[in-house]
């Protein structure tokens, strides 16, 4: 296949691309490195079928097809650029995607977009069912990624009924893995770094909100696995096993061997109290379900920060 990756420079991004590559495909990746990193570029350029061209998908595209596939992960993801970049995530999340939908209208490829969990808001359903409208806050801090998001789903669902485009929407619940930043203000890195450096680890209110954390390479799985099937509505795809933010922080400082201790800081607004996605639909359509285990995939990520810090 010849394949699209916007966004390739970032943190699933690399990890699609390197899977893509290493499955013999074509890649090319259009990335602004306004949150990836040119060393993710760089490892890429070294794989043999990639080809690079950084470039903001708001502005016309410098690529035509053909393309069999379009996976469309270009957008700023952490909490740190809601309050930096808020009209360039809303700006990506709509004219960037309009310009990637009909560059795949044009040249017939399927397009694979990276929606997020966060459609859901502050959930009142537990855990989260592809069908839950959500309960998102339109205007606080978080509401340009939020909003943007949900806006990007309703202008894909109307682009495919007009045009017939082969549309998929992954609802992506937290992923973590070897090259997330660690200053992007995303729990796991930010605890992991605070514990090997001998810091506190700092957790949002009483530490008993929930998340469910999906280890990268078994994302990258459910969405090609997405990519390839016949399923057009949403699919949420996360790893189910919720655990409390402070139950995260004592496991980083048991699994580093860290004598750090805990402090509790003020929660954010709009904070998600709890998140657990419902596989079903993935499950049933795509035989998809994470096969990485926490205390391994904490190992692996910890290993990787653990590199950087001595490097
Ligand atoms: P990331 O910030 O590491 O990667 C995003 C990439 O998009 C970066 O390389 C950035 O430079 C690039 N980008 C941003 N705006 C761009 C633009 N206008 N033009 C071209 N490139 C642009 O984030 P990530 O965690 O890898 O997330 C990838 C996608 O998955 C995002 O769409 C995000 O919303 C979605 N997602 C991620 C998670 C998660 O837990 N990591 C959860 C839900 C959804």
């Amino acid at each position: 296949m010849r394949v699209l990756v916007t966004g390739c420079a970032g943190f699933i991004g690399y990890h699609l691309t390197e899977r893509l590559l290493r499955d013999g495909h074509q890649v090319v990746g259009l990335d602004n490195l306004s949150s990836g990193s040119r060393e993710n570029i760089r490892d890429l350029l070294a794989l043999p079928g990639f080809g690079f061209c950084e470039h903001d998908i708001t502005r016309e595209l410098p690529v035509r097809g053909p393309f069999d596939l379009i996976c469309n992960l270009a957008c700023p993801a952490s909490p740190v650029d809601f309050a930096r970049i808020p009209l360039e995530i809303l700006e990506v999340c709509s004219t960037g995607l309009r310009r990637v939908a009909e560059l795949a209208r044009d040249c017939g490829a399927t397009l694979l977009h990276a929606s997020t969990s966060e459609v859901y808001g502050d959930p009142q359903e537990h855990p989260q069912r592809e069908t839950y409208w959500g309960h998102v806050n339109p205007i606080g801090p978080r509401s340009c990624y939020d909003e943007g998001k949900r806006f990007a789903e309703a202008f894909l669902v109307a682009f495919r009924h007009r045009y017939g485009l082969k549309v998929r929407i992954a609802r992506i619940f937290n992923t973590y893995g070897p090259r997330m930043r660690a200053d992007d203000g995303r729990m796991l890195p930010t605890f992991i770094t605070q514990a090997l450096l001998g810091q506190d680890l700092t957790v949002h209110g009483d530490g008993r909100q929930t998340r469910s954390l999906c280890y990268v390479s078994d994302l990258v799985e459910g969405l090609l696995r997405l990519a390839e099937s016949e399923v057009d509505e949403p699919v949420n795809l996360g790893n189910p096993d919720e655990i409390s933010v402070l139950e995260v922080a004592q496991e980083v400082i048991r699994l580093t061997g860290s004598r750090s201790a805990i402090r509790f800081v003020p929660r954010p607004p709009d904070d998600p109290s709890v998140r657990r996605p419902d596989i079903t639909r993935a499950r049933e359509k795509l035989g998809w379900a994470p096969r990485i285990g926490r205390e391994e995939g904490f190992l692996r990520t910890i290993g990787y920060f653990r590199r950087r810090l001595t490097l």
